[in-house]
């Protein structure tokens, strides 16, 4: 049986035990919660971080199980999608041990669980994430060249981002690629990035980089905006734009020369906030209903109030009623961040 289709009783179960969706003030649902597990990293990629990071204080952070409490009580209000993100949601300690028991939940309520890396530790964790029902996985990669790839992640190593790919591959999980678009940096790598990518059936999805936290350079500087990057692919390539979705802000096109996917995220010249369906948790608890807005809720004081989930529940449920409409990112000439907590905090 082809593993990305479950059992047809098991779909008819789970639509069955499926909450209604919780539905934000400008009548969107919100059926997609991604969870920062750490906002630590073993990479210090350029756009992302600062070289000399501070962390969130260890003190603060949720354990493994309040993280698999909160995403229990999203799941019963109705959230079907989570995706474990960070910082790189590998290097928490015994972070297996979250996706073993939120895999439990796929097919009761959760539709798909899944995670952004940065691939860095993936072959060691590639058959257990299989093991425990993720089907998908979204693998972060901007270059491939080797030296490049040390100068835009300062402490990356590509050899071992290629080997989590392979391995993940081999374990039967999707991966899609992506890559953040940086102006004289891999502008001229993207149909490299693409005949990689769909030569070895993964999907590849270009993303315009976001004015999110300090980091150690002037963004400005590497801005570029993916139409015109898209037109600089069509002189080699045929696009055909597709209607392909999986859920999240990508706009997909196909490659005709290649018959792969090529998706744009595109925060930056086109507001896609419409159609969001999404909130995010960090590491300690806090809720951000836009990724681009600083409107956030403390679930971590409602979690731990009482052992109740009541309280839990009702602090998410005015968290939703207060999502904003959209986010409004501009790159300035200040080089100041439009947000400043990082990527890394949100999980992008
Ligand atoms: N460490 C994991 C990884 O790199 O895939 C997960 C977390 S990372 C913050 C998630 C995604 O956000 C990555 O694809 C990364 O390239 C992207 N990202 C980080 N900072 C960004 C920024 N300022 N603008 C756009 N994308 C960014
Ligand atoms: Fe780490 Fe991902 Fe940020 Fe790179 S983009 S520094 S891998 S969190």
């Amino acid at each position: 049986m082809n593993a990305a289709f479950p059992p047809y009783q098991q779909v008819i179960d789970n639509v069955a035990s499926q909450a209604a969706p919780m539905i934000d003030p400008f009548g969107r649902a919100v059926s997609y919660l991604r969870v920062s597990v750490t906002d630590r990293c073993d990479f210090r990629c350029t756009y992302c971080m600062a070289e000399n990071m501070q962390f969130l204080p260890r003190k603060d952070l949720l354990t493994l199980e309040e993280l698999e409490r909160v995403c229990s009580v999203f799941i019963d209000k109705g959230v079907r999608k989570i995706r474990l993100t960070g910082g790189e949601p590998l290097v928490r300690k015994n972070v297996m041990v979250l996706v073993r028991q939120l895999g439990k939940r796929i097919g009761s309520g959760l539709d798909e669980l899944t995670i952004t890396t940065n691939g860095s530790q993936l072959a060691r964790h590639a058959d257990e994430l299989y093991d425990c029902g993720v089907r998908r996985i979204n693998v972060s990669l901007d270059t491939l060249d080797p030296d490049k790839f040390t100068k835009i992640t300062r402490w990356g190593d590509l050899g071992k981002v290629m080997e989590g790919i392979d391995c993940a591959l081999r374990a039967g999980i999707h991966v899609k690629l992506n890559a953040v678009a940086l102006k004289d940096f891999n502008d001229v790598e993207i149909p490299d990035l693409l005949r990689f990518a769909h030569s070895r059936g993964m999907d590849l999805t270009l993303i315009e980089t976001m004015p999110m936290g300090e980091i150690d350079e002037d963004r400005t500087n590497r801005y570029l905006p993916l139409s015109r990057l898209r037109a600089d692919v069509e002189k080699d390539f045929t696009l055909t734009d597709i209607g392909h979705r999986t859920g999240g802000p990508a706009r997909y096109v196909r490659v005709e020369e290649t018959g792969g996917r090529l998706g744009f995220i595109t925060p930056m010249t086109h507001n896609f906030c419409e159609s969001c369906n999404r909130v995010r948790l960090t590491c300690t608890g806090t809720l951000y209903m836009c990724l681009g807005q600083n409107d956030a809720a403390d679930l971590r004081a409602a979690l731990r109030a009482s052992p109740d989930d009541g309280i839990l529940s009702a602090a998410i449920d005015e968290a939703i009623f207060r999502k904003p409409k959209g986010h409004d990112f501009v790159i300035d000439r200040t080089g100041r961040p439009a947000v400043a907590r990082h990527m890394s905090v949100t999980g992008g």
